[in-house]
């Protein structure tokens, strides 16, 4: 199923979003092409994503968050932008280098610090203004504590090597530099290693984060068990999905669908089977919003149905399964989606049914981002049914949960043992298919309550404390 090389060129720069100022920095550099690294890394990063990233030295893992970083830097700003620790000097001094050249043609300056050199020649260098800085955390300290540097004004920022630093002994350093670095709406931790210490970083000052291994030949998204189905168009879609979550029994998932009225559909259909199911939509008043997370947080919910515009920026951690009930149409996406799964801890899995036209857009994301795809065949009819059976019947004992009236018990008891009784059973059934359609139907009816909001910015002191 993977496509020809040809048919799927790498991309350049440019497909991953790269502005033409920067391309020309890299040109001076001599990047022609972004490495493995830097196709996975760049368009994330650029959508503002935070990342955890394990990459060693020699990847290109510089330009791979400094690309990204230095272009979202407004330049208005006269203030510090971006800080980038480092455990060593030499290494915080090979940052700046490279973040320089990179930012070059873009007028962005870039300055450094750490031991070993005057702090008057910083002080003068911070007070005529920057945008970077790259910098060890003892240094950068002494600076903030001078008032030299107001660590609050960065806006993003980037832990390089943060195993080092941490066996270093700059935990408590680095601790104190992110708890005051309040105004950061992006951070990028990067490690060759991915040590409890450091974990423990990627928990606390990370929100919503994308994990990415470079660490192995080939590139993954860590934590997470990419399978998809290929469906024929014999049957609608959602038929499939039903047949995908009679297979993969999720505990809990979110289900991407690409436009609004899919959701609309699939919720219903899903609803119908029994399914607890809900769908969240931009146009969700915040209540309802924080109703239905609150719900499929504590497993009262089941499946979430959402297009991407509507889980953006609300956090969904613990779900055993991402479902794409179509594929994104913009590859960069597709990882957004399935860092929704498989967070600190536990293994995730996100299932994709793909149709025969479809196909190659695998091909571009296992090129684009090295996710490695395995296929997975529905079981034979007669052993799909039974499962389709073993769902609905799961699913309608969940929602039968509290709520069994006493008064039927003993007419139920008596209809399973009447000669006839399954033809009973199966007329109640349908009706109560059709009640849920219409129910789901008059819903889907009545007059939006709230215009559309725009979202809000995430306000600055968002970073988790413990
Ligand atoms: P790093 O992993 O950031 O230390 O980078 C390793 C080396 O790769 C450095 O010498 C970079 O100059 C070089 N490099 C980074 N990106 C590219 C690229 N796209 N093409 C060629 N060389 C690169």
């Amino acid at each position: 199923m993977t496509a020809s090389k040809d048919e799927f060129p790498e991309p350049n720069f440019s497909d991953l979003g790269v502005d033409a100022d920067i391309q020309a920095g890299l040109r001076d550099l001599g990047y022609q092409q972004p490495l493995a690294v830097q196709r996975v890394a760049i368009p994330v990063i650029l959508e503002g994503r935070d990342v955890s990233m394990r990459a060693k030295t020699g990847s290109g893992k510089t330009a791979a968050f400094g690309i990204p970083l230095l272009q979202r830097i407004d330049r208005r700003r006269r203030r510090p932008s971006l800080l980038v620790l480092a455990p060593t000097r030499e290494l915080a001094a090979q940052l700046g280098t490279e973040l320089r050249a990179i930012g070059k043609h873009r007028g962005l300056e870039v300055a450094t610090a750490y031991g070993g050199v005057p702090v008057e020649e910083q002080k003068k260098r911070l007070q005529a203004g920057i945008d970077v800085l790259a910098a060890t955390p003892g240094r950068l300290l002494d600076l903030s504590q001078q008032k030299a540097v107001r660590l609050a004004d960065f806006q993003a920022v980037v832990l390089d090597e943060a195993d080092e630093m941490l066996s270093m002994g700059f935990f408590e350093d680095v601790t104190k530099i992110m708890d005051a670095c309040q105004g950061a709406k992006q951070v990028i931790i990067l490690s060759a290693s991915l040590e409890q210490d450091t974990a423990a970083l990627v928990d606390r000052y990370t929100r919503d984060v994308i994990r990415i291994d470079l660490s192995a030949d080939k590139l993954s998204v860590e934590g997470i068990r990419n399978i998809y189905y290929l469906i024929g168009d014999d049957l609608p879609r959602h038929h499939y999905l039903l047949h995908v979550l009679a297979v993969e029994q999720p505990h809990s998932a979110i289900v991407f669908v690409n436009t609004r009225q899919d959701a609309g559909v699939l919720t219903t259909v899903l609803a119908r089977e029994g399914w607890r199911a809900e769908m969240i939509s931009g146009q969700l008043p915040q209540r309802e919003r924080e109703r239905v997370m609150a719900a499929i947080k504590d497993q009262r919910l089941k499946l979430l149905v959402a297009t991407d515009l509507a889980a953006r920026g609300i956090d969904i951690s613990h779900l055993s399964h991402v479902i794409n009930f179509s594929l994104p149409e913009d590859p960069a996406i597709f990882l957004h989606r399935v860092g929704r799964t498989g967070r600190v801890d536990r293994e995730g899995t996100a299932v994709s049914l793909v149709s025969g036209k479809r196909v190659h857009t695998l091909g571009v994301l296992e090129r684009q981002f090295g996710i490695k795809f395995e296929r997975k065949e529905f079981p034979p009819a007669t052993e799909m049914t039974k499962l389709l059976n073993r769902a609905r019947i799961t699913a309608l004992l969940e929602a039968a949960g509290q709520n069994i009236a006493d008064g039927y018990l003993a007419l139920a008891g008596e209809i399973c043992s009447h000669p006839r009784g399954h033809e009973i059973v199966a007329y109640l059934l349908k009706r109560h298919a059709d009640s849920v359609h219409d129910e789901k139907r008059s819903l889907d009816n009545r007059p939006q309550a709230e215009p559309p909001r725009r979202r809000r910015r995430r306000s600055p002191p968002r970073r988790r404390r413990r």
